[in-house]
């Protein structure tokens, strides 16, 4: 009784653990400690779970070590290794595993129940076939998200015709099989179970096919929301209130988080399900007509207008996270600030290629949080800036989302740096973006080309400010 009262007592402490951490992972200045926060209720809830006593059996120790010892080797080596770029890979793998785990537990945990040969409470039951379903599909489409993330499957290497067609028939099929499994309840074989699992996870890779490009980022905030909801319901088939307050936190934030990312692009989530745009092989919308040729400035002229301007907007993007630049563009935001120039940084949700990327390059380089605009303030502040500066951003300044209904990326909203006095911008060539498509950025009056590296641009320039 009192060991049973001890471990509620530690889930409950866990479970606060995570809530607070989760409220200091709202600021860059508090994150770190949150973490650590939420990893300490993470441990708690750990140790509680391995003193529960089993009726009739022995907690099996050297398995339940082993799995610890390998997962927190891996975990730790992975930590140190990943580079900021594949975040969103690992985000993604971390997401499948999750989904994993809730597949193992609820085919455990049927089978169980199965044994006894003994109708299982309807409750249950249905929360066991739905975690197959919500953990099946979690796992594979977060695993085939991270292949493509990670550039090692073409975006429409898998595509079948009429794909959507197909996946409505799995979703379809899922969902009757599932049904039928349901009312046989006691009589269900194992194979049963094990075939409609099978087909919870061919669904799952093939829900993901057809979506890619700019629409990735909102499949793994989805697939992050799913991953917490199977959870939740293997913390119900558990009676494990941790699992299921963890679970229910990561999937109402991910949900939040995927709610946010549309209202950032301005499309509807089913719009991006079904694919509406985006793909590296968009080629269409964008262009910017034969005739008009890009203007290029030197890093002299370039150093003695943002020296001479009152404010200038750093516009980072996803090629400022591949030169890892964040540190020497904030060693020139403070020569500029010590010249009395006002420098802050317009932040689009959807820069880079994960949630927060930028933010977190930039807090990084200890760039001070209220110098980061978000997108409406951005926008307000672009029309009043004398310099719009864009280091290695291309979709999320493309003029094309406002005024080319022809283009994939109509109506997604962008950061308009078109209306600073001058704009230059920092790449290593005139090859697109995520998109895939042309930019007419490139080609605007007031705009300039400063081609190369940007940490290395950025460096000659601060040699060229220091040197007026
Ligand atoms: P983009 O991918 O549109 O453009 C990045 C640009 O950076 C490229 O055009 C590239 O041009 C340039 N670049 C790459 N390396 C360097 C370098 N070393 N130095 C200088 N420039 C470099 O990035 P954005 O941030 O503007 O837009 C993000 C895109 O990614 C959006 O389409 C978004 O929807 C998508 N996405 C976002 C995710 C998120 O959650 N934030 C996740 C997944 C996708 P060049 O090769 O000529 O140098």
């Amino acid at each position: 009784m009192a060991i049973n009262f001890y471990i509620e007592l530690a889930y409950m402490l866990g479970a606060v653990g995570f809530v607070w951490g989760l409220r200091l992972l709202s600021s860059p200045d508090s994150a770190r400690k949150g973490n650590l926060i939420a990893g300490v209720g993470m441990g708690l809830a750990i140790i509680a779970a391995m003193t529960m006593p089993i009726p009739g059996a022995a907690n099996n120790y050297i398995w339940i070590l082993s799995g610890l010892a390998i997962g927190g080797v891996i975990g730790t080596v992975t930590s140190h290794k990943v580079k900021m770029t594949a975040m969103p890979q690992l985000v993604s793998v971390f997401n499948g595993f999750g989904g994993a785990c809730a597949v193992l537990l609820a085919i455990v945990e049927g089978e169980r129940g199965l044994d006894t040969g003994l109708p299982i409470a309807g409750g249950q039951w249905s929360i066991t076939l739905a975690t197959l379903l919500i953990g099946g599909v979690t796992f594979t489409g977060s695993m085939l998200a991270y292949l493509k993330l990670d550039g090692r499957l073409g975006d429409n290497k898998l595509l079948l015709p009429r794909h959507q067609l197909v996946n409505q028939l799995f979703l379809l099929a899922a969902v009757v099989w599932g049904t039928m499994l349901f009312f046989k309840n006691e009589t269900t074989s194992m194979t049963e179970v094990y075939a409609f699992t099978l087909l919870c996870l061919v669904y799952g890779a093939s829900f993901v096919v057809p979506i890619g490009g700019a629409d990735m980022p909102v499949v793994i905030s989805l697939l992050n929301s799913f991953s917490g909801i199977s959870a939740a319901t293997a913390g119900i088939i558990y009676h494990n209130q941790f699992m299921l307050v963890g679970g229910i936190l990561v999937g109402a934030s991910g949900t939040i988080l995927t709610v946010m990312m549309c209202k950032a692009m301005n499309r509807s989530l089913f719009n991006v399900l079904i694919g509406g745009f985006g793909g590296s092989s968009a080629a269409a919308g964008g262009k910017a007509g034969g005739d008009q040729t890009v203007k290029e400035v030197s890093l002299n002229d370039a150093a003695i207008l943002l020296n001479y301007s009152k404010s200038v907007i750093f516009v980072p993007g996803y090629g400022l996270a591949v030169a890892q630049a964040q540190k020497v563009c904030k060693e020139i935001d403070d020569l500029l600030s010590e010249n009395g120039v006002d420098v802050k940084y317009a932040i689009h949700p959807v820069a880079g290629r994960m949630p927060g990327h930028m933010n977190v390059l930039l807090a990084e380089a200890d760039v001070p949080y209220p110098k980061l605009l978000d997108l409406d303030d951005s926008n307000n502040a672009l029309s009043q800036a004398d310099v719009a500066v864009i280091v290695g951003a291309n979709d999320v300044v493309n003029p094309a989302a406002e005024n080319d209904p022809s283009s994939p990326i109509y109506g997604m909203p962008v950061l308009q740096v078109w209306n600073a006095k001058h704009v230059i911008v920092l790449k290593r060539s005139m090859n697109a973006g995520y998109a895939g498509i042309e930019n007419p950025l490139f080609f605007h009056a007031k705009n300039r080309m400063l081609f190369g590296d940007a940490k290395n641009t950025l460096s000659k320039l601060v040699v060229e400010l220091k040197g007026l």
